[in-house]
Parts: C-alpha cells; sequence; structure tokens
C-alpha cells in the first residue's frame, strides 16, 4: 500500500519544519559561545571539582530539532503558558552548577585536554544525589568527586553516582587553572540567570509550530489552540496520501496530478476511484514507498558540541597529584 513520502513538506507542515530548522541553527550559534555541559559516555567515570554549591534550579526542555539533540530551552511554565510544554515535551528539574572536569582526552587536533571549566547540569537521579552531597557538605566549593555513569539509558548524562574525594584549598584550586587563563574568570561560577534566561513565548511558539491565538496575548491561551498542539508530537501519524485523495472530488484530484507533475491521465468515463488509484500509483513511482523512520534515541549522541573547545592545559599534570 501506498503510504505518503516523508522527504517533503507542503503547507503548515513545510512552515513549521522551516521555523524549527532556523530555530535549531539559531540555538547552535548561541551555544557555541556557551559553556558547555559536562557529559561522559555510559559506563565512563571521572573527577571533577565544584567552584561552587550549587543552588540554581529550573525547569528545562531539552528537545530534538532537525534530528539532533541537544537543544536546551528554559521552561516558562514558572510565569507564562509555556508553548513547548503544550506541544506535549516534559521538562526536566534541573539543578546547575559550576565544575572544572578533570577528564582527560584528545581533540581533534591531537591535543591533549584536561581541567575544563564546565557547566554541570543535574537532573532526576543526579539531582537527587547532588542535594544529598550538599545537605551533608554544606559547601560544595574545592570538593573533588569520582563521578560514575552507568548503563542505563535513562539515567543522567552526567552520570549520577557521586564518590567524594577530597576537598581542595584554594591554593590547590589555583593550581588547576590551564595556562593562559585569567584565574579570577576562571574559578568564578557561571552566570546561570544570564546563560539560561528565557525566550520570549512568541520564539518558543515559532519553534514548536503553535501559532499565536488569534486575539489573544501570551497569557490567554484559546481551547483551540490546546486541542491543536498534539500535530507538534514527533511520532505523530501523518495523514497518508491515499487518506488524502479519499476527502478529494474530481477537481482536486486534477490539481493533484498538476502540482505533482504526474503523468496520470483523466477520461471522462472514469470513476474517481480509478484515478485515486492511478494517483497513488503515480506518487510512488515518483517517490518511492514510504520508509519506516527510525526512532534514535541514543543519548550518548547528545552532546557532542564538547569537541569543539580550544586546546588547555593545567599546570598540574594530573587531579591525581592534589588528591
Ligand atoms: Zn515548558
Amino acid at each position: 500500500m501506498a503510504k505518503k513520502p516523508k522527504w517533503f513538506q507542503k503547507g503548515q507542515e513545510g512552515k513549521k519544519r522551516a521555523a524549527q530548522t532556523d530555530a535549531a541553527s539559531q540555538k547552535r550559534r548561541e551555544q557555541a559561545g556557551k559553556p558547555f555541559r559536562f557529559f561522559q559516555g555510559k559506563n565512563e567515570s571521572c573527577k571533577i571539582t565544584f567552584l561552587d554549591t550549587p543552588d540554581f534550579y529550573f525547569s528545562e526542555h531539552h528537545l530534538k530539532l532537525n534530528n539532533q539533540w541537544g537543544n536546551f530551552f528554559t521552561c516558562l511554565n514558572d510565569f507564562d503558558t509555556c508553548p513547548i510544554c503544550e506541544s506535549g515535551e516534559n521538562p526536566s528539574y534541573i539543578l546547575v552548577g559550576t565544575i572544572i572536569s578533570h577528564k582527560e582526552w584528545t581533540d581533534k587536533d591531537g591535543n591533549k585536554r584536561k581541567n575544563q571549566k564546565m557547566l554541570f547540569v543535574a537532573k532526576a537521579k543526579a539531582r537527587e544525589n547532588l542535594q544529598r552531597q550538599i545537605e551533608r557538605r554544606k559547601s560544595l566549593v574545592g570538593c573533588v568527586y569520582e563521578i560514575a555513569r552507568g548503563g542505563a539509558s535513562n539515567e543522567c548524562a552526567t552520570g549520577e553516582d557521586f564518590e567524594y574525594l577530597k576537598k581542595l584549598s584554594k591554593a590547590q584550586l589555583q593550581k588547576l587553572i590551564p595556562p593562559g587563563q585569567d584565574a579570577k574568570e576562571f574559578l568564578k561560577p557561571y552566570d546561570y540567570a544570564k546563560l539560561f534566561e528565557p525566550q520570549s513565548a512568541e520564539a518558543l511558539r515559532k519553534l514548536v509550530g503553535i501559532d499565536a491565538p488569534i486575539g489573544a496575548d501570551d497569557e490567554a491561551e484559546t481551547e483551540e489552540e490546546e486541542q491543536e498542539t498534539p500535530e507538534v508530537e514527533e511520532e505523530e501519524e501523518e495523514e497518508t496520501w491515499e487518506d488524502k485523495l479519499a476527502d478529494m472530488n474530481r477537481n482536486q484530484l486534477k490539481k493533484v496530478i498538476r502540482d505533482e507533475e504526474l503523468e496520470v491521465k483523466v477520461f471522462k468515463g472514469q470513476d474517481d476511484d480509478t484515478v485515486r488509484a492511478n494517483i497513488l500509483e503515480a506518487l510512488v513511482e515518483k517517490y518511492g514507498e514510504e520508509e519506516e523512520e527510525e526512532e534514535t534515541e541514543e543519548a550518548e549522541t547528545e552532546e557532542e558540541e564538547t569537541v569543539e573547545e580550544e586546546a588547555e592545559t593545567g599546570e598540574i599534570d594530573s587531579i591525581d597529584d592534589l588528591l
């Protein structure tokens, strides 16, 4: 049975997709100059040192746009109707802090990397465990942890197993500053209110393809809008050509033939079902059978952007020298 080919969009669907593509590349441009989020692969562990005691909580959406994860949006729900929530996406309640990651790795230019200042974004179990560490130790400034990520796919990308190793003195922290970096700046926690400042409801509406309700401002969402939102769902069953054609009259069918430039002849005595069948056949010939859309929910590919950062070398050889 012929299904609707998936490689193009028209009308509202096309507009929605275009808005998402623009938003995704905009987001990438914005994130290019922003601090990196710490993450590690499944079944990996490494040492990190906290530069502050995490105390900044908020809700955040993580969206797959244009087939790519790594698009983060602050949820508006605390003060406004959040278009992303309306679209059926659930935010995560996160706790953020600033760390030095001691993970050693080699960048694409062959430079050895370590002691990188990064954002630490803890959600779910990772957040709970981090909160427990804070309750226990009051201040996490200078605290070194071995943090491990397990193999479960729903585990926070940071890992959620915290093993306390040591609290570094100020003098010891200084030894972790990579050469060429401003010491004061390096040891200063990030400005979270600035980094995660929410976008406007309008911008987020565009992103999820919801039109602003007519005659309504951001606060007043209409019933219709709420009903429209499920369309944004990624796994939405899309209307097949077969369904579409079934609802069309003779003139509309002819229009499809013209618009799609199909080589289908329509004769006077033909019944509409024959015309529909011929159109479907021509569409399949033109576009091929629809391929099954694959859902790749690999959490590991989430935040690959870390590889882009510039080379830097810590003054000490390894965090282990301080432990
Ligand atoms: Zn939201």
